[in-house]
């Protein structure tokens, strides 16, 4: 078993508890900070999957795409379009966006975020 795929079967989605990324919004620990504004934060991934991998993640907490709601359609279009303009600019040749919802989709921290992945050929069928 990969890995992510050990963490993703031992991560307890707990609705109402906070995430290492609510510790990153908040800067009580520290992040490779890309870009932020009032809805949203994006950051260096620590583990990353390729050359370049950054996670784009709203700050209010969605604890995975299953949950959010219609009031969320706003942000969720804001963190599609933070994720393109950053996209652009590092990886001009191309991209991935991938969220991860729930155990079988390898999520592991339960704060919705856009992994954004590049710097080489990606494949498909993803693993
Ligand atoms: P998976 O771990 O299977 O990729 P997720 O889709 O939930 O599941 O992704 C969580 C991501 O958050 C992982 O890519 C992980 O490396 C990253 N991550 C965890 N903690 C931190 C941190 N402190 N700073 C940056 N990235 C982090």
């Amino acid at each position: 078993m990969s890995n992510e795929v050990e963490k993703a079967s031992k991560a307890k989605y707990e609705k109402n508890t906070e995430t290492i990324f609510d510790k990153i919004i908040a800067k009580k620990i520290p992040a490779d900070i890309i870009y932020e504004d009032e809805q949203c934060l994006a950051f260096n991934d620590v583990n990353p999957q390729a050359p370049v991998h950054f996670l784009v993640i709203p700050k209010h907490r969605i604890p995975m795409l299953d949950e959010a709601k219609d009031s969320d359609s706003e942000i969720l279009g804001h963190l599609m379009l933070v994720a393109s303009k950053l996209g652009k600019q590092k990886l001009p040749k191309g991209y991935r966006l991938v969220i991860n919802n729930g155990k079988d989709g390898c999520q592991s921290v339960y704060h919705l975020h856009l992994h954004v992945l590049g710097g080489r050929q990606m494949k498909w069928p993803p693993g």
